[in-house]
C-alpha cells in the first residue's frame, strides 16, 4: 500500500477543497484495506474512506486523520442461464463499468452513464439519474464489518435502499466499507427508457428508431445520456469550471400527502411541479431554489450556483466554510418561504 503524508484534500476531490488529511494511504487489495485500518489504530488517529471524492466537502482545516483511499480493482463475470452476474470490486471507475457493461449488451445502467466516483460507493446513496437507480441491478453488497474486522455480505433487501439512500448512509453510516458489489443482469433485455427529457431526445434519434441491436441503443442511449449531463456542466471535465462540484448538492425533497396538500394550497399561484413518489410527492429542489430568490450564475464570495444547473454548488477558488455558509443561506432561505428543509446530497465531513 502506499501511504502519503499531509495529503491536500482539495486534490483528491472534484469540488477540489479540503485541507490537508495526515496519511492518504492507496489500498489496492482487501487485505491492505485491513493493513491501513490496523495502521490508523497504531497511530491513534481516525480513518475515513474516501474513493472517487465526488461526494464529499471536506473543511479547509488540515486533519488529523488517515484517510483510507479505495484503489481495489477487478470484474468477474458468471452466467448462470439468462443471468450474467458481474462481481465489481470497489475501486473500479463506475463509468467505465457502465461503458463495459453496454458493450455486452446489458442492459439496467446506461442511463448512469457519466456519474463520477467508484463502484463502492454506488450503493451508499443509491445513485440515480434519468430514471434508473444502482439498486435495480445490484444481488448484493459486500463489506468488512469495522468493528468485529470481518467481511459480511448483504443482499439487496439488507442493503434498504430508498431515494438517495441506503443503510450505509443511513443506520449504519461508517460501520462498515464495502469491498465489492454484486450486479445482476439478464440477457437480451430491452432497454427501457422512463425520463421524459431522455426519452423525447431518443425518440427523436432515427437509428435508434433503426436499431434492432441492443448494444447499439445502449450507445445512443449513454451518448443522449452523456450530451445532456455535459449541458449541465455534470460530466467532470477539469477545463470546465462549473463542474468543480459534487453534482446535485440537495435532494428533492419528499412530503408526505397532507404537507403536500397544505404545500400546494399554500402556492396556488406558483403552479409548483411535482412527482409522485410512492405514497408521498417529490418537489424538486431546483424550483424551491430558484423561487426563493436565487438562479443560475449566482454567486456568493468565491462559491455559487452553476451557470447550467441550479441545483450545483461549484467552487470557484473559494473556501469549504464559504460553501457551507452559502448552502445555509439557501436552506434557511428555501424554509422561510416554502416551510421545507432541504437536505444536502453530499457528505459533510463533520470535526
Ligand atoms: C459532476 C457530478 C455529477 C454527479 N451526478 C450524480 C448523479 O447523477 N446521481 C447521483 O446519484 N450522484 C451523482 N453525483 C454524486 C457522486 O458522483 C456519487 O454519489 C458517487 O457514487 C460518489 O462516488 P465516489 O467514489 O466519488 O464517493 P466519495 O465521494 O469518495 O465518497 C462518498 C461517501 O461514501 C463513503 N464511501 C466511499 N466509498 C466507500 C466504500 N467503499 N465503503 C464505505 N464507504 C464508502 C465516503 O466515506 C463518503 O462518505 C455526481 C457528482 C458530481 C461531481
Amino acid at each position: 500500500m502506499k501511504i502519503y503524508e499531509d495529503l491536500p484534500l482539495s486534490t483528491k476531490t472534484t469540488i477540489a477543497l479540503g485541507g490537508k488529511a495526515k496519511y492518504f494511504i492507496e489500498c489496492e487489495t482487501t487485505e491492505e484495506i485491513f493493513q491501513a485500518i490496523d495502521f490508523s489504530r497504531n497511530k491513534n488517529l481516525p480513518f475515513y474512506i474516501l474513493s472517487g471524492g465526488s461526494n464529499i466537502v471536506f473543511p479547509d482545516i488540515d486533519l488529523k486523520i488517515v484517510i483510507i483511499n479505495i484503489q481495489t480493482k477487478g470484474v468477474s463475470k458468471a452466467e448462470n442461464g439468462n443471468d450474467v452476474i458481474l462481481e465489481c470490486q470497489s475501486g473500479e471507475n463506475w463509468d467505465s463499468l457502465v461503458e463495459y457493461c453496454n458493450s455486452e449488451g446489458l442492459a439496467g445502467i446506461e442511463c448512469l452513464s457519466g456519474i463520477p466516483g467508484y463502484v463502492g460507493s454506488t450503493p451508499i446513496q443509491n445513485v440515480g439519474a434519468y430514471g434508473q437507480e444502482v439498486k435495480d441491478v445490484i444481488q448484493s453488497v459486500r463489506c468488512i464489518d469495522i468493528e468485529k474486522k470481518e467481511l459480511k455480505i448483504f443482499s439487496n433487501e439488507e442493503c434498504e435502499f430508498d431515494y438517495r439512500q441506503s443503510r450505509f448512509k443511513g443506520r449504519d453510516k461508517g460501520k462498515y466499507i464495502i469491498t465489492s458489489v454484486v450486479l445482476k443482469f439478464s440477457k437480451n433485455k430491452e432497454p427501457e427508457i422512463k425520463y421524459p427529457e431522455l426519452s423525447k431526445s431518443i425518440e427523436i434519434n432515427p437509428q435508434y428508431n433503426k436499431s434492432t441491436e441492443i448494444k447499439e441503443k445502449l450507445s445512443i442511449i449513454r451518448n443522449t445520456v452523456i450530451s445532456i449531463r455535459k449541458q449541465k456542466s455534470m460530466v467532470i471535465d477539469p477545463n470546465v469550471r462549473n463542474t468543480k462540484s459534487c453534482g446535485s448538492f440537495f435532494t428533492n425533497p419528499i412530503l408526505e400527502a397532507d404537507k403536500f396538500s397544505k404545500f400546494i394550497s399554500d402556492n396556488k399561484n406558483l403552479n409548483p411541479p411535482y412527482y409522485k413518489f410512492q405514497q408521498s410527492f417529490k418537489i424538486p429542489a431546483a424550483w424551491l431554489i430558484e423561487k426563493s430568490g436565487f438562479y443560475k450564475g449566482y454567486r456568493y464570495k468565491g462559491v455559487g450556483i452553476s451557470n447550467n444547473h441550479t441545483l450545483a454548488l461549484v467552487n470557484y477558488e473559494g473556501t469549504s466554510e464559504q460553501l457551507m455558509e452559502f448552502s445555509s443561506k439557501i436552506i434557511d432561505a428555501v424554509e422561510d418561504k416554502f416551510s421545507i428543509k432541504l437536505s444536502p446530497e453530499p457528505e459533510i465531513y463533520q470535526i
